[in-house]
Parts: C-alpha cells; sequence; structure tokens
C-alpha cells in the first residue's frame, strides 16, 4: 500500500485529499489538496467557482499526532473575493476559521482541558495553555446552542471574581437544569442589561419567573427594569456569607487588639483560628475543633458571633418551609439586634430589609443548595482558566465545562459516556 493511500484511510479528512508524505525535523508533514471546486468564505455560507487571483496562500494546521509525532497538514488555499468580507483564503472543511489546528485536534484538546489540569494538557499535547483558551472560545461559538435561552423560568444571576485584582465575571445559570447558560466581564447592572438587551431572544425575558441573586443593588436593578414580573430572590448562600464576612471582622479586630495589646500568645490564637471560626462545624479538623473548644472556654464576643453565624446558617441548612423560616429568621435577627456586636447588629438589620426576596427564594426552592456542585465545579475552572489572557477565553471555558453542551472525542462521535 503507497503511504498517501494508507494515510487517507488513516486521516479520513473532509472534503480533502492526501497528496504527499514526509517527516522532517520529527514531524509528519502532510500535503493535501481540497476536493471541492468551488471555494467558500471563512465567515459565512459565500461560495465562488472564481479564484480572486493565484497567490495562493501556504497554510499549514497542526493535527493529531501520528505514530506520537507531531503532524501537520500543509495546503495552498487560493483566494476567493467575499462581497461581504473582501479579499481571503478559502475555508477549509477539517478546521475552524482562523485556527492553525485542525477541527479534530482542538476537540480533542478541549475535551481534555475540561476534564483535567492545565500542566496535563499543555505537557500531553504540547501547546500552550494560553492557546487552550482560544481554542475554548472557537469551539463554544460552534458548540453552545442558542436554544438554550428558550425556556429560561428560574434562573440565578452571580459574580464570581477572576483573576486577582478584582476582575470580575457575571454568570447566569439555569436552575433547571442546573447549567450556566451564559456570562460576561464585570458585575455591574450593565453587566446583566446586557444579558436581557443583547442576548435574550425577544420574549424571554417576558417568561422569566424569578431570579436569584446576592444582596447587592447592581442585579436587582437590572432585574426590575428589564423583567419586572419576575420574583427577586436572595439566595440564602449569600446570607449565610453575610454572617460569615462579619464573623470575620470580628474575629480580625480581636487579632489586632490583641497584638497591640503585646499578648502574642492570643494574637496567634485569633489569627489561627480563622478556618476553625469559619468551616462549618462538619468539616473541622481534629485541631481545628480543639481550637474551637478553646476559643469557646475563653467566652466573649468572638464565641457569641461564631454562634450567631452557626444559628444563620442552621435556618437554611434544615428542610424548613418557608413560614419556618419566616419564624426562625425573625428569631434570628431580634438576637442579632441585642448583640452588641456591630457587624452583627449590622447583619441583622440588612436581612431584616431583604426579608422577603429570602423567603421568596425559600418558597421557590432556590434555596437548597442544590447549585452548590454548580458553583464548586465553577471556581475549580476559573482557577483553571486565570492563564489566558482574556475573559472571553475564561467564560468560554466555562461554559463548555457546565454549560448545556456535550463534547465529543474526534472518532468517538455519540459512542463515549457522556458525563
Ligand atoms: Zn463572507
Amino acid at each position: 500500500m503507497r503511504a498517501t493511500t494508507l494515510l487517507n484511510r488513516l486521516l479520513p479528512l473532509p472534503k480533502a485529499t492526501i497528496r504527499d508524505v514526509e517527516i522532517v525535523d520529527d514531524r509528519v508533514r502532510v500535503a493535501v489538496r481540497p476536493q471541492r471546486h468551488r471555494m467558500r468564505c471563512p465567515h459565512c455560507d459565500y461560495s465562488t467557482r472564481h479564484r480572486y487571483d493565484t497567490r495562493d496562500v501556504d497554510s499549514s494546521w497542526r493535527h493529531l499526532d501520528l505514530g506520537g509525532r507531531v503532524c501537520v497538514l500543509t495546503l495552498r488555499r487560493r483566494r476567493l473575493r467575499c462581497p461581504e468580507h473582501g479579499v481571503l483564503a478559502e475555508a477549509v472543511d477539517f478546521a475552524r476559521p482562523g485556527s492553525g489546528f485542525t477541527r479534530d485536534f482542538e476537540d480533542l484538546v478541549v475535551w481534555l482541558a475540561t476534564k483535567t489540569d492545565k500542566s496535563t494538557v499543555s505537557v500531553f499535547c504540547r501547546i500552550t495553555w494560553r492557546t487552550v483558551g482560544a481554542m475554548c472560545t472557537r469551539v463554544a461559538a460552534e458548540k453552545l446552542s442558542p436554544d438554550r435561552f428558550t425556556n429560561l423560568v428560574d434562573i440565578g444571576v452571580d459574580e464570581i471574581s477572576w483573576r486577582r485584582h478584582h476582575k470580575y465575571l457575571t454568570l447566569i445559570s439555569d436552575h433547571d437544569t442546573g447549567t450556566i447558560v451564559w456570562g460576561t466581564e464585570g458585575k455591574s447592572a450593565a453587566a446583566l442589561d446586557e444579558f436581557f438587551t443583547d442576548t435574550l431572544p425577544d420574549g424571554a425575558a417576558e417568561q422569566v419567573a424569578a431570579v436569584s441573586m446576592d444582596l447587592g443593588p447592581a442585579y436587582r436593578k437590572s432585574v426590575r427594569a428589564h423583567a419586572p414580573q419576575a420574583t427577586i430572590c436572595f439566595d440564602p448562600f449569600h446570607v449565610v456569607k453575610l454572617a460569615t464576612a462579619a464573623l470575620d471582622d470580628v474575629r480580625r479586630r480581636q487579632w489586632q487588639l490583641a497584638r497591640t495589646l503585646s499578648d502574642k500568645q492570643i494574637a496567634k490564637t485569633y489569627k489561627g483560628a480563622r478556618w476553625a471560626l469559619l468551616k462549618n462545624p462538619e468539616n473541622l479538623t481534629v485541631k481545628q475543633e480543639s481550637t474551637l473548644d478553646a476559643l469557646k472556654r475563653h467566652g466573649g464576643a468572638l464565641v457569641r458571633a461564631y454562634e450567631l453565624k452557626e444559628a444563620l446558617r442552621a435556618v437554611f441548612a434544615g428542610d424548613l418551609d418557608a413560614d419556618q423560616v419566616h419564624t426562625m429568621l425573625g428569631r434570628w435577627c431580634s438576637w442579632a439586634q441585642r448583640c452588641r456586636i456591630p457587624q452583627f447588629v449590622k447583619v441583622g438589620r440588612t436581612i431584616r430589609e431583604h426579608r422577603d426576596g429570602i423567603l421568596a427564594a425559600v418558597t421557590r426552592g432556590l434555596a437548597n443548595g442544590r447549585h452548590e456542585g454548580l458553583n464548586n465545579k465553577v471556581r475549580l475552572i476559573i482557577r483553571r482558566a486565570y492563564g489566558f489572557h482574556s475573559a472571553e477565553n475564561a467564560l468560554a471555558m466555562v461554559m463548555l465545562t457546565c454549560g448545556p453542551v456535550t463534547l465529543d472525542l474526534p472518532y468517538h462521535m455519540g459512542t463515549h459516556p457522556h458525563s
């Protein structure tokens, strides 16, 4: 069998035929030629038989490794003139427009990037991590169906920090499917406005029945403006977070106080107690448990603050109905109001002001933490995407991992187990 015949069978490239193969510098170089007579614009459906000129463009794409070696496809692309996009090199079926990699290679890399860590992907595929970001964006643009916006009823909007230095992303989740359906840069009302006005198809905003969110004013403002019929629900997760932040503030102040009084031993206790206080008791290590016991024996405002935080968490941790939560929350707020810890007096006031929205979240079943798994997954992926150079790339990876999408591996179409 001739080498080119063998390769034509091994690498079934759509609409291209292999004409030559050689090994140069340890790489397999496969020369291909297009089967089509018509040339297609890479950016639209336009096609033509007429070449613009004879100045073909030498192009190459990295393909799946062959026998463990890097494999590169080369092709002289003809030029055409698209009435809309001007003079361009023709599109090829085996690669996405603007990419130096074949579809199969990109599909493999992106599949891996959604499953495993950054260095595994880079080393295994022999590509830089930034390149992976651009691939995620191309694959996401192709695989995400616009249908994901048509039946949104209960949605959640959340901010997540992206890289350090206070950069944020706004993410929209569909509570019914437990997937992320959209995201953008920023965390202002304008970020959410973009979803309602530029992203949702006509009529979709009117169908939204409830939106869960944090207690800040930005997202609420946007929902009131674009989906006034929707019930605003304050996510109990964010309510508990207020108490956790207040507790940490109490601890930090006590630590600073002890330091200024040069009570080094006590200062150290407060510093070391951070996670013992903030973690859920069932997740504490043995050492953290004994730290917590020591603090409790010591008594004082920090212990009362801890008990307040735990009590608030308990309100939402059980399977209580809205009436029960209403009663418990009322009691908690009176307790907070009387506790003489300014941070918690403030939390109590905030909760009273937002009580209707908090109870709405309980009533609509948007409060049971069923998407905690999704949130954890998003955080993991965001950290993995730190090395990408644009928020667009990071968002694409979030969508490919947590969105309504199924990624296929090359040569395994429809046969691998979906996950
Ligand atoms: Zn075009």
